[in-house]
């Protein structure tokens, strides 16, 4: 059995969240518990709850507390549809200028149609066309006759996102980046960003590699041959786009985690949101969230303490075949978070 030295605690913000939220939340602080994980749980209210408390998914007690911690483990908020509510993600990413979001997909359950993939996408969160000025142009007597849309890449914005990904190559022992891209049409929208991000990797020159793939090649190759690739880069869009097709070669989005990091502030949730139709009913997964959590430790150097919480994971799914009832097998959420608080202290 490891025994864990004691670590000095650390300030971090907890969001249960709604629907399933709670419950994986639940799971998931008591693996980090019986792991020796640092973190300092202020627990604050957001998503539906806080709507019926104050009319608001992210009420001012929950942003100061993000302010304050600079650190924040999120479970899922649902964005009610219509009512004038703003995403809750996008509202995060600008209040907190949370600029790169970190997407990894690995293979975690073989049998399914791609084994071994390990990839990681960096998609920039703040700028491209998800910025949406957009306006209609009326002609005669149509309203929306024209629609028109701009998107803003800036140098300073590509060169942030280049860096991390270069940087988070290094620190993680990638060999590559790809750089995504759409310069031989939006030739100056993406073009800026093809230009810097390749500047940016003559600092890396001999230490990671690079190339380039135009976004519609890539995606095709993410299906034809996804080994090849390592971590990608790329604006907002595409990588939005991107993403989803790499949780979709590794088996969807029950086992994606995601981080949207900033310059002093960092969020890390699961990609899957709050699945009012199981909700309530203790059977939820919450490896996503875990491995969200991984992300954080990783984030605030217990990488150690990462890697562990993975490798218990795996062996629970792959060895000890314990699985929820999306992955195919009848455990409940705390017989399967049980399940891996054994095998952490195995
Ligand atoms: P969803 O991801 O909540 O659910 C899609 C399907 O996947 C459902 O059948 C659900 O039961 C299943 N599922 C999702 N997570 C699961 C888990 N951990 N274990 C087992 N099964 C799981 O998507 P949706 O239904 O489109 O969205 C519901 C609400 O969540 C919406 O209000 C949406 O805005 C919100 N949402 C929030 C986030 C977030 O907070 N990051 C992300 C996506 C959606």
């Amino acid at each position: 059995m490891t025994v864990s030295q004691p670590v000095s605690k650390l300030p971090a913000t907890l969001i249960p969240g709604d629907g399933i939220g709670p419950e994986i939340t639940d799971a998931v602080v008591a693996i980090l518990e019986a792991a020796g994980a640092p973190f300092e749980w202020d627990v604050q209210q957001g998503g539906l709850p806080a709507i019926k408390e104050c009319g608001d998914p992210l009420p001012p007690p929950l942003l100061d507390s993000i302010r304050r911690t600079k650190l924040a483990l999120k479970g899922p908020l649902t964005t009610p549809v219509g009512g004038g509510f703003r995403s809750v993600n996008v509202r995060l990413r600008e209040e907190f200028e949370l600029y790169a979001n970190v997407r990894p997909g690995r293979t975690i359950i073989p049998g399914g149609r791609y084994e071994d993939i390990d990839v990681v996408l960096i998609r920039e969160n703040l700028e491209g066309l998800y910025v949406a000025f957009e306006h209609y142009v009326a002609i005669g007597d149509d309203p929306h006759a024209v629609a028109l849309g701009s998107g803003i890449n800036t140098r300073a914005g590509c060169r942030r996102i280049a860096k991390y990904a270069f940087e988070y190559a290094l620190k993680n022992g990638r060999k590559k980046v790809t750089i995504v891209h759409k310069a031989n049409v939006m030739k100056i929208l993406t073009g800026l960003f093809l230009e810097t991000a390749r500047e940016v990797a003559k600092e890396y020159e001999g230490r990671v590699q690079v190339d380039d793939r135009i976004v519609d090649a890539c995606a095709m190759q993410l299906v034809l041959n996804p080994w090849q690739f390592d971590v990608l880069v790329a604006t907002n869009l595409f990588g939005d786009i991107l993403s989803d097709e790499i949780a979709g070669l590794v088996g969807g989005l029950g086992l994606a985690p995601g981080a949207n990091i900033g310059v002093d502030t960092a969020i890390f949730e699961a990609v899957h949101g709050s699945a009012p139709d199981i909700a309530g009913k203790g059977i939820a997964n919450p490896t996503a969230l875990l491995y969200a959590a991984c992300m954080m430790l990783d984030h605030v150097g217990h990488r150690d303490m990462a890697a562990r919480i993975r490798t218990a994971v795996d062996r629970t799914l792959r060895e000890d075949n314990v699985r929820t009832g999306d992955l195919g097998g009848k455990a409940t959420t705390k017989e399967y978070a049980a399940a891996v608080i054994r095998r952490l202290a195995a």
